[in-house]
């Protein structure tokens, strides 16, 4: 009998009741259970420098604060509006700690004080508003008020606010969570995201964030456990209390009951098990039960997925995100470093094919190196980006077309364009390949006899509806489904807000991904499909049925989709796309597919 500890009922004396469980709900981007302590990331330590300024530079000094202040605003009131969702007492409890917050940023102290010192001391705005932020908490720890000391928190934690909207750093790096945190964010960019370390962060939630987001996308290929779109997330966590990410349903459960930890761990344990059951699949191959092989390959974000990509059985690269070579750094890449890094996947794949596509980058995926070179574009998404961008900078395609050449020389390399609009944007990347090629032979560089195959990504309407146009340009089509979704219905897909509306069953984008596969069918052409949509097992019978015998996912999705294809006819696929390509209504789309889907899991 255990005799020295209370008894659960007797609660010793000035001991406080545990905090109340509470659960919020989210976008579920990533699936898995993680279970740890919240680092909040508003809390992390920013690199703040403290420099003199010039009387002629106090004006623009204190417009630069004048702008942090009112991008502070701005996103408190977008967070304010967010809480709309939630449950009418914990809407309440935020809005007025928002409230407090947007306050502080209104000729407060805060923010007078920080003017002063910009003013009379020259100090840079940062730097002021970091001494501002420690006086007034000097003078309220002082008063030895518990109340007051909670609104010194509250100053802090707007003050970082304003300081990372000075120096435009959203996050530090995670170095100072410790090992098995869970992150809590306002919002994280794939940058951030990528800055994560799986051994030793748990898994993240945020406020803000699409589910086909790159930080999504960012978060599955690190395996971690994600949920976006979490209103007053922030708000509701203490730096340090328990939290649960379930990543596969959307929820975070903060100060979770032990009942309630060991519920997840139980759930947690048997995903493991499914995942090693899974990874069983590896050695067999991707064929349906009527002999229709299927070829599955993997996109990658970070070269650090290799393992994955192996372990999970990929029969290549579909798709090597190559954005993740300008990440958290101030300076562009150059040929010889993007050699390296294509020569080793080459290698790392022995032998198997290596898709890569030139830079991505613009909207969502705007590099820090590029934020100083280009105009921000007031709508992003159908700015300079992309296979755009990289044609009217040949810094940006020469090196990395080069360095592309260079490791074709060493195994299988395809090229890949993104956002592919017109005909003529594919013929002058083979013209500068061409170009490119022609300068390293007469340096003596050795390079593959033929130069690889180029082929353009069909993600935009236009393309999709103009792929007999793109054919005759093209040596193969990859079908981009997060964006062609994007730009089809005109959903942004990093935005929470229209996340309900993001739908790749609507009978729009069903008959652009038809349209493109039928023309890459009539010009004898590859194609394959390269969005989320391939990785998920539910659509795996609907995109074979559609004539597509080539899919590429992020590498963990393999198995199960290998495990759809196994179960699957594709005479009886094609029938069922047929019935569906019938139909203008998602909803009756999405029954033919989860009966269909049903009854292949039965048979
Ligand atoms: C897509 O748009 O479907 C795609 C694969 O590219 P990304 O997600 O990198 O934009
Ligand atoms: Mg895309």
């Amino acid at each position: 009998m255990r005799t020295n500890e209370p008894a659960d009922s007797a609660k010793l004396p000035g001991a406080k009741d545990p905090p109340a469980e509470r659960r919020v709900s989210g976008l579920a981007v990533s699936p898995g259970i993680a279970i740890g302590s919240a680092y909040l990331v508003e809390g992390g330590d920013l690199p703040v420098h403290e420099s003199y300024i010039r009387e002629t530079e106090v004006e623009a000094e204190r417009a630069r604060f004048a702008e942090a202040v009112e991008a502070s605003l701005k996103q408190l009131r977008k967070l304010k509006a967010k809480t709309a969702g939630l449950p009418e007492s914990a809407a309440e409890e935020i809005g007025y700690l928002l409230d407090a917050h947007v306050a502080m940023l209104s000729n407060s102290r805060l923010v007078r004080g920080a003017g002063e010192r910009i003013e009379r001391q020259r100090l840079n705005a940062e730097r002021a508003v970091e001494l501002e932020i420690d006086e007034i908490a000097r003078s309220f720890a002082a008063m030895r008020d518990p109340y007051l000391s909670a609104r010194a928190e509250d100053v802090r934690v707007v003050g970082t606010r304003l300081i990372r909207n000075l120096i435009k750093k959203p996050y530090a790096a995670f170095s100072g969570a410790p090992d098995g945190a869970v992150i809590i964010a306002d919002e994280l960019t794939p940058a951030d995201t990528a800055l994560m370390d799986p051994q030793r962060i748990a898994g993240f939630a945020a406020q803000f964030g699409g589910a086909e987001s790159h930080t999504a996308i960012v978060a599955r290929a690190l395996g971690l456990p994600a949920v976006l779109a979490v209103p007053g997330l922030v708000e509701c966590t203490c730096p340090g209390a328990t939290v649960i990410i379930d990543g596969s349903e959307g929820v975070v459960v903060i100060n979770p009951a032990s009942e309630t930890v060991a519920d997840y761990e139980t759930r947690r344990d048997a995903l493991n098990r499914e995942r090693r059951y899974l990874a069983r699949l590896r050695r067999l191959p991707a064929v349906t039960r009527d002999a229709v092989e299927i070829t599955l390959e993997a996109n990658i974000e970070l070269p650090i997925e290799l393992d994955q990509v192996n372990a999970n059985g990929a029969m290549g690269l579909g798709l090597v995100r190559s954005e993740f070579l300008y990440m958290n750094r101030d300076d562009l890449p150059g040929e010889e470093e993007q050699y390296v890094v294509f020569s080793a996947l080459v290698r790392g794949m022995a032998g198997k094919p290596v898709t890569i596509r030139t830079f991505d980058l613009g909207g969502d995926k705007l590099a820090r190196s590029f934020a100083n070179h280009y105009t921000a574009s007031d709508n992003p998404a159908l700015g300079l980006r992309a296979i755009r961008l990289s044609l009217q900078d040949r810094r940006l395609l020469d090196p990395q077309l080069a360095a592309m050449l260079r490791a074709a020389a060493e195994g299988p390399i395809r090229i890949m364009l993104p956002m592919i609009t017109h005909a003529a944007e594919i013929r002058r990347v083979r013209e500068a390949m061409e170009q490119v090629a022609r300068r390293l032979r007469r340096r003596g560089v050795p390079l593959p006899k033929t130069l690889p195959p180029l082929g353009a990504m069909i993600e935009v309407p236009g393309a999709a509806l103009a792929a007999d146009a793109l054919a005759p340009e093209s040596d193969f089509f990859s079908i981009g489904t997060n964006d062609l979704i994007q730009y089809t219905l005109a959903i942004d897909r990093g935005d929470e807000q229209v996340a309900h509306l993001y739908n790749p069953l609507h009978p729009a984008v069903l008959r652009l991904i038809q349209f493109t596969v039928e023309a890459a069918s009539r010009h004898g052409m590859p194609v394959c499909v390269c969005g989320e949509m391939a990785g998920e097992p539910r659509f795996t019978a609907l995109l074979l049925g559609l004539g597509l015998r080539n899919l590429s996912m992020a590498p963990r999705n393999i198995p199960r989709v290998k495990q759809r294809i196994r179960s699957l006819d594709v005479v009886a696929a094609t029938r069922r796309a047929r019935a569906i390509m019938d139909q203008s209504d998602s909803g009756r789309i999405a029954s033919l597919i989860d009966d269909f889907n049903a009854l292949g899991i039965q048979s």
